[in-house]
């Protein structure tokens, strides 16, 4: 008879903080009740109590000395530790657990390290999500397209008369603001558009701006999020090259973008630059007088915080304070919003993971967008406006689905109809 080893988990790269936060869950279940993947999976392994006890006992059970003695010692069999593996990706990184636990342990920080281990020692994560990470490495983004063609908006923006103007590609100390567009909004078609309205915004603001066109580079955040190692190496030599630029500002129309290069990124070193995500940028341009949102959009509208903008980052009233602005607009809130606002499900590799979790997720998010009457959803993250447009698809809904910079864009009166 073959016996099957349990695999051992490498993880010395838990910092004492983080092997004291396993013991520091009281299990509670708080978590639980708050998990989006629990409330459409139902079951306790996908549950961050769940996985810090199996994590716990996996440890333990490696573990050679004085707790390593067989009184104390668990026994792990392969199946446990299969699905313990299989679950860990099973959870989009929205950081909900992180906010509602009693004890405030850093449950997303946890997640990435072990799949950071996961991936060392080839035990995860499954293959369609190692393959993407192979993609994005090789290409420079998710999408498998040239360099050449992050800048195809461009052309078609100027052809239909969309985009205002040609921005400049940005050369050393060319702008002191650079406009970081990100993968999804620079290469998907059905997205794109929103690299012409956040382009069109910093014109009319008069904002001294440029792109890097060809050179922008994939943030790297999925790496990150997924555990790829090199992401370390190519978010240092993407912060290098953006602290050439001579650029005091970053801007970027991404939630994903966004965290990983305020976040993240400062983790790796010194940024000689500040990092906004647009909807912030606009709130503070309308807050100075640059921008004024005149042209009435009559309805009601709720509004989906990104996790890695809101949760992640603190961000709840800036984007909320522009559309308050917009006249005639009525911003009605679901009954998840801001730190409690339920993930759409595409951050943190799930898309990649578990697809009809995924989608599952995004439909859960549009039925709670419907059930407050509102005509129109709006968010400012091109990677959630994707997903939530495949729930909205997925669901037959009736509601209008806004990018939040295609809003802005209506209500200053820039030619839309893209
Ligand atoms: S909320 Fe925190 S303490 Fe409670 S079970 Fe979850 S991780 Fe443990
Ligand atoms: S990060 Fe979000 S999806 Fe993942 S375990 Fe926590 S609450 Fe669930």
């Amino acid at each position: 008879m073959v016996t099957v080893q349990t695999p051992k988990l490498p993880l010395d790269q838990l910092s004492p903080r983080q092997l004291m936060s396993l013991d520091a869950c009281t299990r509670c279940g708080e978590c639980q009740k708050w998990c989006p993947v629990y409330t459409l999976e139902n079951k306790e392994d996908v549950t961050p109590r769940a996985k810090m006890k199996y994590l716990k006992d996996i440890l333990r059970s490696q573990y050679s000395g004085f707790l390593g003695l067989k009184l104390f010692k668990p026994e792990i069999n392969p199946d446990i530790f299969d699905n313990f593996s299989r679950r860990l990706y099973d959870c989009s990184c929205c950081n909900q657990c992180h906010f509602v636990c009693p004890v405030r342990i850093d449950t997303v920080e946890l997640w990435e390290n072990i799949r950071e281990a996961m991936f060392v020692s080839r035990l995860g994560p499954a293959p369609d999500s190692r393959t993407y990470c192979e993609t994005l490495k090789q290409y420079g983004n998710p999408y498998k397209k040239e360099q050449s063609a992050r800048t195809d908006w461009i052309e078609k923006g100027l052809a239909k008369g969309t985009l205002l103007a040609r921005p400049e590609f940005i050369q050393v100390n060319l702008a002191p603001v650079l406009l970081f567009l990100g993968c999804t909004a620079s290469f998907d078609e059905k997205i794109n558009l929103v690299s012409q309205h956040a382009a069109n915004i910093l014109s009319y603001a008069g904002i001294p701006f440029g792109i890097l066109g060809p050179d922008e580079f994939c943030c790297y955040g999925k790496l990150r999020r997924i555990g790829d190692p090199e992401f370390q190496s190519l978010a240092r030599a993407n912060l290098e090259k953006l602290n050439t630029l001579g650029i005091n500002t970053l801007v970027t129309a991404c939630a994903g973008c966004y965290k990983t290069i305020k976040q993240d990124y400062s983790k790796i070193g010194r940024q000689n630059f500040k990092v906004y995500h647009l909807a912030e940028y606009i709130d503070i341009l309308l807050a100075e007088g640059k921008i004024s949102l005149n042209v009435p959009i009559p309805g009601k509208i709720t509004y989906h915080d990104p996790c890695l903008l809101g949760r992640h980052n603190g961000i709840y009233e800036a984007p909320r304070r522009v559309l308050r602005a917009i006249p005639q607009l009525e911003l009605v809130e679901m009954e998840r919003n801001r730190q409690y606002s339920r993930c759409c499900g595409v951050g943190g590799g799930l898309k990649m993971a578990n697809h009809d979790l995924q989608e599952a997720a995004s439909v859960y998010r549009i039925r709670e967008a419907e059930a407050t009457g509102a005509g129109y959803l709006t968010t400012p993250c091109p990677t959630c406006y994707s997903g939530l447009a495949g729930g909205a698809e997925k669901n037959g809904s009736p509601i209008k689905l806004y990018h939040f910079a295609e809003l802005v864009s209506k209500a200053m009166g820039i030619k839309s109809d893209l």
